[in-house]
């Protein structure tokens, strides 16, 4: 079986104490069974603090956060994780090893990714300069599956890279042939995204600035960025298709989450790759980290 990555995945860290919105803090850590029976049974002074940081009082067990901020009880005053520093990165759970990566598994190979969510992956790939590619990372050699279902969607997300990768046209030119900009009525999903579930308030700060007058194009200097957004988007989001059957709906999920990233990072007048990053950021935890936003924008998009 193959996995199959964009080219700049395996240069991936993360930047931990420098991370300005760690994912230890904020995020419900859940423990899967096999993690949770190895902290249950672990000896010593590092298992009795583990056994009094879980939650089971739930469906799953999880970590039960700290204080205002709800901080993981593991993350340190340095921004560190103390179980990393004590017992190394293969103690931790499944999840914790896992983010911000994502996986979606196909009958012939797997694809992985790293979720914009993270600071230092939103930098890696937004803030590549050349056309994102995906990359065999890791083949076990095993028969191929061949399956046509999977490969006519595959072709057709191939054609949107493409299209999205043609830097002949300025990238709202490219966009517009997705989703075009004259049909979102900005008011509209304003309102119906405050309605959303929401961590940030920063986020909700950013939706009401949608409805104003915003010039069409976005600076040059986010062209590139701006690429690289819509490519991620679409190797993430377009495979879900081969569940839910809605590749239309997909594609226009895509091309809409772009342009509100897009008209956002005008309307804030965002000039750096940073500013941008971070734009990208709050979309992602607001919306793609929680299944049922991005269903509800599914369905508003099918009405
Ligand atoms: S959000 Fe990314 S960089 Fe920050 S702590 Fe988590 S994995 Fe590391």
């Amino acid at each position: 079986m193959k996995l199959i990555a964009p080219e700049r995945y395996p240069d991936f860290q993360c930047i931990a104490g420098a991370c300005r919105h760690s994912c230890c803090i904020g995020w419900e850590i859940d423990i899967d069974p096999e993690s949770l029976r190895r902290f249950q049974q672990m000896p010593g002074e590092m298992g009795e603090r583990l056994r009094q940081s879980i939650d089971t009082t739930g469906e799953t067990a999880c970590f039960a956060l700290k204080g205002w901020e709800e901080r993981c009880p593991f993350l340190n005053d340095d921004g560190l994780c103390d179980m990393i520093l004590e017992l190394g990165e293969d103690s931790l759970c499944q999840i914790c090893t896992d983010h911000p990566r994502f996986r979606y598994s196909f009958a012939g190979h797997t694809e992985i990714g790293l979720g914009l969510c993270c600071e230092a992956a939103g930098r890696l790939l937004l803030g590549d300069p050349l056309p994102m590619k995906l990359t065999v990372i890791e083949d076990d050699g095993a028969d191929e599956v061949d399956d046509p279902e999977e490969n006519e969607l595959l072709e057709l997300r191939d054609s949107l890279f493409a299209l999205m990768q043609d830097r002949s046209l300025p990238m709202m030119q490219r966009m517009e042939q997705l989703l075009p900009a004259a049909e979102i009525d900005w008011t509209e999903w304003a309102d119906f995204l405050l309605e959303l579930e929401r961590l940030d308030e920063k986020w909700a700060e950013l939706l009401e600035l949608l409805p104003q007058a915003c010039p069409e194009a976005i600076p040059d200097v986010l062209e590139t960025p701006m690429e690289q957004l819509m490519c991620y988007l679409l190797y993430r989001h377009l495979p879900g298709a081969l569940e839910d059957g809605d590749t239309e709906g997909r594609i226009r999920y895509c091309a809409l989450i772009g342009q509100l990233v897009a008209r956002l990072s005008v309307l804030t007048g965002c000039r750096t790759l940073d500013d941008f990053v971070e734009l990208a950021r709050l979309y992602s935890s607001e919306i793609e980290y929680s299944d049922e936003n991005v269903s509800a924008i599914l369905d508003q998009l099918a009405q």
